[in-house]
């Protein structure tokens, strides 16, 4: 039987971390005394997520956004059109808190506070969550399910959908992993003490389509996380461009958002 309906051969999930400030603020916030630091990561939500966004719609492409709460909250015009142009908004914390930094209740305290903040804007609460930083504690799976989640995506213990079994039911897990992530190859934060030498698009486009070629080729899940303040600079999107249309010119690959591909795990497609 083949794993996925359709005729679909490999599902492909372009998704978006829209974590601008919040991150950096949350992990030292001496942060917001350094105006260039601070403009760096302004230019996600600012600049670089509109361009992002006319880059989905010209390839006809429907992606996920993971929000954190602040970041809705200081842009909400911004997450009203990432809504109103068909993408899938999800939970992403408040101040981009990793869960493994809460106590049991904070974590569930941020989680409530983000999706209340997106619904407030787009009329919808989030259906899905993926922890800032892929830090979950070994709470965060039943305080999801107990938030009516349907999937979570921060764990790399496969390369297509799971179930992760809590108490009350199983949630899907939507699996991520650090070589489909923009952030290892690119960033460059002193302040951070975070000072690889920054990759070549070249470089990352060689990774990520190699990475893309054996997905499809075992017939699994490419799902690809990225942050606008990082993709969003000219050369680095225009070889995501180019990427996206590598990708369609292989046949049976189906572009979805993360909640898409979750459903399809949850009717047991695989
Ligand atoms: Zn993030």
């Amino acid at each position: 039987m083949a794993p996925w309906p359709n005729n679909i051969v490999c599902p492909i999930v372009i998704s978006f971390d829209l974590d601008g400030i919040s991150g950096t603020i949350n992990r030292n916030p001496a942060s917001k005394n350094l105006p260039t630091l601070m403009s760096m990561r302004e230019y996600g939500p600012s600049i670089a997520t509109p361009r992002i966004l006319d880059l989905l719609d010209s390839h006809k492409i429907k992606s996920s956004f993971f929000i954190p709460g602040f970041i809705a909250e200081t842009h909400p015009e911004l997450v009203l059109d990432i809504h109103r142009r068909g993408h899938e908004i999800g939970n992403h914390g408040y101040m981009h808190e990793p869960p493994a930094t809460l106590t049991s209740q904070e974590e569930e305290n941020v989680l409530q506070q983000g999706s209340e903040i997106l619904k407030d804007i787009t009329g919808q609460s989030p259906v899905g969550y993926r922890s800032p930083s892929w830090e979950l504690s070994p709470d965060s799976f039943e305080i999801l399910k107990r938030n009516h989640f349907l999937y979570d995506s921060s764990m790399m213990g496969n390369d297509v959908p799971y179930l992760i079994h809590t108490k009350k039911a199983p949630i899907v897990e939507i699996p991520i992993h650090w070589e489909l992530d923009d952030h290892p190859f690119f960033n460059y934060s002193p302040f951070l003490n975070q000072t690889n030498v920054m990759a070549s698009p070249q470089h990352v486009y060689s990774v990520w389509s190699a990475a893309f070629e054996g997905l499809y080729k075992y017939k699994r899940t490419f799902v690809l996380t990225m942050h606008p303040w990082i993709i969003g600079r000219p050369g680095r999107l225009s070889m995501l461009d180019k990427l996206i249309t590598m990708i369609k010119s292989f046949q049976g690959t189906s572009f979805m958002a993360c909640k898409d591909l979750a459903v399809l795990k949850e009717h047991d497609y695989m």
